[in-house]
């Protein structure tokens, strides 16, 4: 049997590449695992931050992206705009399948391994093994679990976690569009709201639609829903956003989970990053961002990962308890609506960047400094 490499990567998804090619940059040997028989992405946005556009560029990678402008606050029954709020440079929309294929290739430009079709079914003991669908079994010296909220390592090393069901549901689809406004747009209305920003070069609508419901729904990706449940939960929205919906050709529809954060990340020679450690709620567009944060912080840290966690929880725990809590804000009802929306709109006419300067501590955030510098720290 050859020696295994420094560090195994299970799941080649945001988390996972990264993390192969932040190792791959210190020196070390890296393998990634994954079970999809090809790297593909489902059809859907993501809004890369500042803090993660940081580690993409840390990392050599080049996604195809737009720029956004601003974050647009609209009153979604009404059609009328709350806050328009500008935002810096670094503020990029991304198709994920784009995100991806940069990734990907920055990886195949060192070398590295990414075995496909490769589904683990086992964490043996101390994490020093794994055991794949066909039988077989690989040796492992240091194993990154980034497969995800519903993985194994997830499992492995925190087996007695259990979500929980948000009374959330949320849609997504994208519609083609002309003349769309480069910036990220939230409908706000009570107990739903809407989310839309362009991707590509401007001709594709990204859309993210949430309901507070009571009945449960699968927390999967890929459960397709009927269009016409979209259009009818945004009924009572106004005319645009019902000409958006009315061009939903298919779309599918997961319940929210909130993962909490976990107690731990590392048990043995297995360390959990991106949404496997903490899957956030996507109320603040951060899941993909913290994962890129993690990916090129763990990789300093391989000599230890507990202190890895120790430095990073505190950050990772405010940004899930900030994205929770704009759930509560998007979906205000009645006088506290009017009364919310009266204040943005008197903010809005003499410091609109005012709101966003209260996410400094994000998005200003600069994973890539201050780390331990010595390239060897990862080797056991
Ligand atoms: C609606 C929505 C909108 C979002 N928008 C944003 C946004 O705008 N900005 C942002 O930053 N984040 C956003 N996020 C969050 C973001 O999508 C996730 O945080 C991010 O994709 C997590 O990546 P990951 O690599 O940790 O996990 P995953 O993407 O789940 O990747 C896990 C990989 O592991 C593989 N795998 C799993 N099990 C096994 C196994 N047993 N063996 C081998 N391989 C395995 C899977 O096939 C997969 O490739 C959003 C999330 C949602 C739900």
């Amino acid at each position: 049997m050859t020696d295994p490499p420094d560090v195994t990567v299970l799941g080649a998804g945001i988390a996972g590449l990264a993390c192969a090619i932040a190792c791959a940059s210190k020196g070390q040997s890296v393998e990634v695992i994954e079970q999809a028989p090809a790297l593909t992405e489902v059809g859907a946005g993501l809004q890369i931050a500042p803090n993660g556009g940081r580690v993409l560029d840390a990392l050599g990678v080049t996604p195809l992206s737009l720029n956004s402008e601003a974050v647009h606050l609209i009153d979604g029954t009404r059609g009328r705009s709350v806050i328009r709020m500008p935002v810096g440079p670094g503020f990029r929309m991304v198709h994920r399948a784009d995100l991806i294929e940069a990734l990907a290739s920055r990886a195949a430009s060192l070398g590295i391994r990414i075995r496909l079709n490769c589904q683990v079914v086992e964490i043996g003991a101390g994490a020093r093994t794994v055991v794949l669908r066909d039988g077989t079994v690989r040796s492992v010296n240091r194993l990154v679990g980034a497969d995800g909220a519903r993985g194994i390592a997830r499992a492995f090393v925190v087996p007695d976690h259990a979500p929980r069901f948000t009374g959330q549901v949320a849609w997504r689809a994208l519609v083609p569009v002309a003349d769309a406004p480069t910036e990220a747009q939230v409908h706000m209305g009570p107990g739903r709201h809407l989310v839309c920003y362009p991707l590509r070069d401007g001709t594709v609508m990204n859309i993210v639609a949430v309901e507070e419901r009571e009945d449960w729904v699968p927390a999967g990706w890929s459960h397709a829903d009927d269009p016409d449940n979209l259009r009818a939960a945004f009924a009572g929205y106004a005319r645009p956003i019902r000409a958006l919906l009315d061009r939903v050709e298919q779309t599918h529809l997961w319940g929210l989970m909130d993962h909490g954060v976990t107690a731990r990340w590392t048990r043995d020679a297995c360390t959990l990053i991106g949404d496997a450690a903490h899957p956030t709620l996507p109320f603040l567009a951060q899941g993909a961002n913290l994962a890129l944060e993690d990916a090129w912080t763990v990789a300093h840290y391989w000599a230890d990962p507990v202190e890895w966690e120790r430095r990073r929880r505190p950050r990772v725990t405010r940004a899930l308890a900030a994205a929770q809590g704009n759930a509560d804000r998007y979906h205000l009802s009645g006088t506290k609506r009017e009364v919310a929306h009266a204040g943005l709109r008197l903010i809005a006419r003499i410091a609109p960047g005012l709101p966003l300067r209260g996410y400094d501590w994000l998005y200003g955030a600069d994973a890539t400094r201050n780390l331990p510098s010595d390239s060897k720290n990862g080797k056991q």
